[in-house]
């Protein structure tokens, strides 16, 4: 059996680059090892499918943050309002949410991977799958995917799209690094990303404070100068093992990057109240103070946070609960404001890659031809999704860079395989 395109791997970044090899007429074969296809892809966003973000172009690159730069070349032949296009066309309407981010209007995750696999049915590809891929020989004139079962599957093209190494059950389980390897490739350190962090201070290990989460705080990874590395301004959680939430999840590239070069903890600190200076919060408080001397200072202030992390930063501060304003000292109300502004929290790793909702690292950028997806090292392999060394934050990036490199892959490899 010989094939012109083969793909390897049905998520978003597989199932559109075997929709652009057979949009351009060529005999394509998708493999998958799963039972379904998209199953990543229909879990992301919340389980309603995150297509894609309709932020401007350059706004979805630094959302980025893991080679995103990369991406504009491919950009520029189909890029996010295409992906848009793309689905409306297919007849999955789409729905604008909060930050940028796209979802069915359905709200249901099978409708955008039934679209795809309609699209699929539409062109003829040949779909495999509870197909694992075993291996895969490269030749002159074509390549050999070999299956697990033994079975030879010849392609003039090949694109590899396995994913990475995160959340394994649906499937990405790393297969494809030594296939890349194996072509002459470089695999970057793989490390975690958009993934929870672990602290082993007290307030985490006597779960003081877990299960509560704190909305729009300011999170910053802190280097070893104690310098902000990044700050992102969303809601957090802690956890019985450390800390989550968004602004977290989009901190811990930097946190796991830090760690990796053996900085141990990384210093997470969090601005309770971003919208305040500290100066301002510090005047405020004096006046709250001094306006009210006789009631107690806790109750005064209990509107600015919420109650168990005011009380966890009073005790921090040696601020009895019960303490009336007028015995609360100026250096108090200092120590408290800075507390409230400076929240630190020591990070001493994160889940594994496992739990991560993306994968760090991988097939190096430098390697691949942007303007087609294909090896520099190897005629007429290709790479798209996650596999690369391309990683951004939830809200439909990746899977933004998925089908855009699986849509660019697809199709270079049916024109070479052509010609
Ligand atoms: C819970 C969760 C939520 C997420 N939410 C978001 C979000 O909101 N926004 C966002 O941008 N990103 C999100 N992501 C990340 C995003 O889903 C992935 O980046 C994206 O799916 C990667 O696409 P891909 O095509 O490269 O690989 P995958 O989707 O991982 O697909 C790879 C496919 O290859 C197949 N495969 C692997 N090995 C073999 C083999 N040996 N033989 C045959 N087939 C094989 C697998 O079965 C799988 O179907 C989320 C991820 C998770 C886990």
């Amino acid at each position: 059996m010989s094939y012109q395109v083969i793909v390897i791997g049905g998520g978003p970044s597989g199932l559109m680059a075997a929709i652009a090899a057979a949009e351009q007429g060529v005999k394509t074969l998708l493999i998958d090892k799963g039972k379904k296809l998209g199953t990543k892809l229909a879990i992301s966003g919340g389980g309603r499918c995150n297509v894609t973000n309709r932020l401007p172009e350059e706004e979805v690159i630094k959302h980025i943050p893991g080679n995103g730069r990369f991406l504009y070349s491919p950009f520029s032949i189909f890029n996010n309002y295409d992906i848009i296009d793309f689905f409306e066309n297919l007849g999955v309407a789409l729905k604008e949410e909060d930050h940028g981010r796209m979802f069915p209007i359905s709200n249901k995750a099978k409708d955008v991977v039934n679209a795809l696999l309609n699209r699929l049915d539409e062109l003829d590809v040949d779909v495999r799958k509870s197909t694992p891929v075993e291996a895969v020989h490269y030749g002159k004139d074509s390549h050999t995917v070999i299956l697990k079962t033994g079975e030879k599957v010849l392609s003039k093209s090949i694109v590899l799209a396995v994913g990475g190494k995160a959340v394994p059950h649906t499937g990405s389980t790393g297969d494809g690094y030594a296939w890349a390897k194996k072509a002459g490739h470089t695999i970057t350190d793989l490390f975690p990303t958009e993934v929870p962090l672990l602290s082993n201070d007290s307030f985490i290990k006597d779960k003081s404070l877990q299960g509560l989460s704190l909305r729009d705080v300011g999170v910053s990874v802190l280097n070893q100068k104690k310098k902000k590395i990044v700050t992102h301004t969303m809601d957090m959680l802690f956890t019985h093992f450390g800390v989550s939430g968004p602004a977290v999840l989009r901190c811990s590239q930097f946190v796991v990057k830090e760690l990796m070069k053996g900085h141990k903890p990384v210093i997470l600190e969090i601005d309770c109240l971003p919208d305040i200076k500290e100066e301002t919060l510090i005047a405020e408080l004096k006046e709250l103070a001094a306006n009210e001397p006789k009631k107690t200072f806790r109750n005064l202030i209990k509107g600015k946070l919420p109650e168990r992390l005011l009380d966890y930063l009073l005790e921090f501060v040696g601020i009895s609960p019960n303490e009336k304003s007028a015995n609360i000292s100026n250096e108090q109300i200092r120590q408290l404001s800075h507390a409230m502004k400076h929240f630190t929290i020591n990070i001493d790793g994160s889940q594994p890659i496992e739990k991560a909702f993306v994968t760090g690292g991988g097939v190096s950028i430098k390697e691949i031809v942007p303007s087609t997806m294909q090896s520099k090292l190897m005629n007429r392999l290709y790479f798209c999704g996650e596999i690369l060394d391309i990683h951004g934050y939830t809200g439909g990036y990746n899977i933004t860079s998925a089908m855009v490199t699986g849509r660019v892959a697809g199709m270079h490899a049916a024109y070479e395989a052509m010609g």
